[in-house]
């Protein structure tokens, strides 16, 4: 795993540091989306806030990472599965928010349809969000 991260690193031309290796580690380790808190949470006894902050933006400005925003308001961090680069993120998928236990997924099988919209709106990038439950709560509902 930690040999994906340092893959990962290496083909996104980012200089290979502790904190990026041990910070994409977890992204490559967690199915749902992370929130800065979540990774603080985590790493903090090794990273202070500014180098995670700093790690996050390098990691998005690289196209390795993209940002969601969650229904909650919380800004979370995925691993970008298209084709994005340093140039263009292309993340035209659903996030899918549990309201059971709080995650955000990337639903990267649903994308979104390119939008018509009025003449003079371009619009960049789209947002569509999911609200219910993940693959592991509505089994766990299921169960009960
Ligand atoms: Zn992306
Ligand atoms: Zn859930
Ligand atoms: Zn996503």
């Amino acid at each position: 795993m930690t040999k994906q991260a340092q893959e990962l690193i290496k083909a996104y031309g980012l200089r290979k540091t502790s904190c990026r290796l041990d910070i994409l580690h977890l992204f490559l380790t967690n199915e749902h989306a992370l929130a800065h808190a979540d990774i603080e949470q985590t790493l903090n006894d090794r990273y202070d806030r500014v180098t995670i902050y700093r790690t996050l933006y390098a990691f998005k400005e690289k196209g390795l990472l993209h940002s969601i925003n969650d229904v909650s308001g919380a800004i979370k961090y995925a691993l970008c599965q298209e084709a994005c680069d340093q140039h263009q993120h292309y993340d035209n998928h659903i996030h899918f928010s549990c309201t059971a236990c709080g995650q955000t997924f990337c639903i990267s099988e649903v994308h979104i349809p390119p939008m018509q919209l009025p003449a003079g709106y371009k619009a960049d990038k789209l947002h569509f969000s999911a609200e219910g439950l993940c693959k592991t709560c509505s089994q766990a509902t299921a169960q009960n």
